[in-house]
Order: structure tokens, then sequence, then C-alpha cells
């Protein structure tokens, strides 16, 4: 008896697992394909300077425009992609239409990317970044690459060769996510970066009798004295930013000054004069 029942749980466990692998292996040929047709698309997410709210830059943040799926977000791909060793193309690809797109905007406004773990192990990184800055006529000035720390804890000597390739071609190199997983004080110590980005989980919705606002408050200084600037990540209300900024933390981003939008969004925001994208961020504050 305990038996049969035994084997038909073996056999739902069975067929069940079948599925996942399916899907799995179809999830992976559409990302093959989606890469190759250029469903994977930039979105842009404002970063403004703080305490002014100006606009500087954006970062760059993969979706997938997918035929059945509606609108993907990273969570459902950049894993996968990552594992098949797809990342390199997906990325490298994302750069090039986030460079052709900057060129439509106005040349102070700087645009970030996100570079995973699997592919900062790329010899090539630099050659391949520098390839597509001269291609699409971008300034390395303008850009700036984001890796986590666990892209640093393979080969320390490896990953100070890669930052420091890159910063010599004027690239500035943002530590993103800190505060979490990895983060210690041991790759500041070791590496030299431009920015320091505070993960949102620190963020969102920090007010000066939270706990994590001394820690917050600690990280700032901390950059600042190691000469780098800070941005906090995450920021979705009013009094968070305004904190923020009496802190000295130097850039904002977050659903407060605007979620990842379009090419089209973004040339609808900046096609207004300055002043009225400045109106538009402190609106969207007032919301
Ligand atoms: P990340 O680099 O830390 O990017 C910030 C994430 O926070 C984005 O999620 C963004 O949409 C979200 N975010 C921004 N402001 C707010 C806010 O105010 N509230 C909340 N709740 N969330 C906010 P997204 O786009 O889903 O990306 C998730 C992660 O996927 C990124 O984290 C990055 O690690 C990775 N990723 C995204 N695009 C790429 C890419 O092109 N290449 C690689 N390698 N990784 C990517
Ligand atoms: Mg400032
Ligand atoms: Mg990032
Ligand atoms: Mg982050």
């Amino acid at each position: 008896q305990g038996k049969k029942d035994g084997r038909g749980t073996y056999r739902v466990f069975k067929s069940a697992m079948d599925l996942e692998l399916k899907a799995r292996a179809q999830l992976e040929s559409e990302l093959r394909e989606a890469i190759l047709n250029g469903e994977i698309e930039p979105f842009y997410q404002p970063v403004v300077a703080l305490p002014e709210k100006t606009l500087i830059g954006v970062e760059v943040l993969a979706r997938w425009r997918h035929p059945t799926r509606g609108l993907l977000t990273p969570a459902h791909f950049i894993a996968i992609a990552e594992e098949t060793g797809m990342i390199g193309d997906l990325c490298y690809r994302l750069l090039r239409q986030a460079c052709l797109d900057a060129r439509a905007w106005p040349a102070h406004l700087q645009i970030a990317i996100n570079i995973s773990p699997q592919q900062f192990q790329d010899r090539w990184l630099c050659e391949r970044i520098l390839g597509i800055l001269t291609e699409t006529g971008m300034s390395p000035a303008r850009l700036e690459v984001e890796i986590t720390e666990t892209a640093l804890v393979n080969d320390l000597e490896a990953a100070r060769t890669t930052l420091t390739s890159l910063q010599n071609l004027g690239v500035r190199i943002a530590l993103d996510d800190f505060g979490t997983g990895y983060s210690s004080l041991y790759h500041l110590r070791e590496l030299k970066f431009d920015k320091l980005k505070i993960d949102r989980s620190y963020v969102d919705s920090i007010t000066m009798s939270d706990e994590r606002a001394k820690l917050v408050d600690a990280i700032i200084k901390l950059s600042a004295s190691l000469g780098l600037v800070t941005t906090a990540e995450g920021i979705e209300t009013d009094a968070s930013v305004d904190w923020l900024a009496g802190q000295g933390c130097d850039f904002g981003q977050g659903y407060l000054f605007g979620a990842p939008m379009t090419r089209e969004a973004m040339g609808v925001l900046l096609a207004s004069p300055p002043e009225a994208v400045q109106a538009v961020l402190a609106a969207r504050q007032a919301a």
C-alpha cells in the first residue's frame, strides 16, 4: 500500500520535474532568440544630483519585451542568461543600444550599465566596451560601470586589472548594492572605485529615527572620506530624500524621481526645457 502511494508520488514528482525542465529549456531558447531579435531593450531610470534634484544621468536596466508574456523584469531572465553564458551578448547589445539612444540626449547626461559577475570575468571586457563606445561615438567619460562585490570575490588581481583598465579609458566604476551580501571594507581597501551605491534596502522610506539611518550616515561619511561619491538607490519618499541630501549624499535614484522608462519616455522628458524637467521631477515628488 505504502509502496504504491510512494511510487505514485514519485511519478507525479517526476512529471513535475519534467515540466519544469521543459519550461526552463523553452525559456532558454526563447531568450537566445530574444537577444538576437532585439527583444531585450534598455529602460532608463533617472539619477539626480542632490540636493538640487537636477537630472544628471540614467541607469540602464534590461527589460524583455516578450511576444506573449509582456514586459519581463531582470528577475525573469538575468540569472538564466548568466548560467548559460548569454549574459555577455545580452549586455553588450544593451550597451550598444543605450549608447545609440544617448546620442539624442544632452551631452552631459551620464549612462550607467550593470555588469554581472559572470560577465566581469570576460577577459576582453574592456576591449569590448571600448569597441562599442568607439563604434557609437560615445565618450567614455559619460559611461559608468556598476558591479557588485560578488564580481570581485574570485580573483582580486584580475578584478584590479579590469577596473584599472576601464578607469584608464575614463570610464567610472560604481560599487552597486553596497551593504548587502558580500559587503565588507575589504574591497574598499583593496580596490579603487569612483562611486558607492547604497542598496535600496537601507534607503526606502528611511527616516531619522530609523536604526538604518545611522548606518547610512556612516556609509556616506566613509565613502566621502575615501574620495568616492555616493548614490542612494530606491528613494521613494520626500522625507528620505531630504534627510539623505542633508547627510551629504551626492546622488539619488528611485521611484520618487522616476521609475525605469522607455527611450520614448526619456525622449519626452528631455524634450521639455530643463526647468520643466526639474518641474516634472519635483511634481513626482509632490504627488
Ligand atoms: P540594480 O542594478 O541594483 O538596479 C536597481 C533596481 O532597483 C532596478 O530593478 C530598479 O527598477 C529598482 N528600483 C529603482 N528605484 C526603486 C524604488 O524606488 N523602489 C523599488 N522598490 N525599486 C526600485 P530591476 O530593473 O528589476 O533590476 C534588478 C537588478 O537586475 C538590477 O539591480 C541589476 O542587478 C540587474 N540588472 C538589470 N539590468 C541588467 C543588465 O542589463 N545587466 C545585468 N548584468 N544586470 C542587470
Ligand atoms: Mg551635491
Ligand atoms: Mg545597478
Ligand atoms: Mg543596486
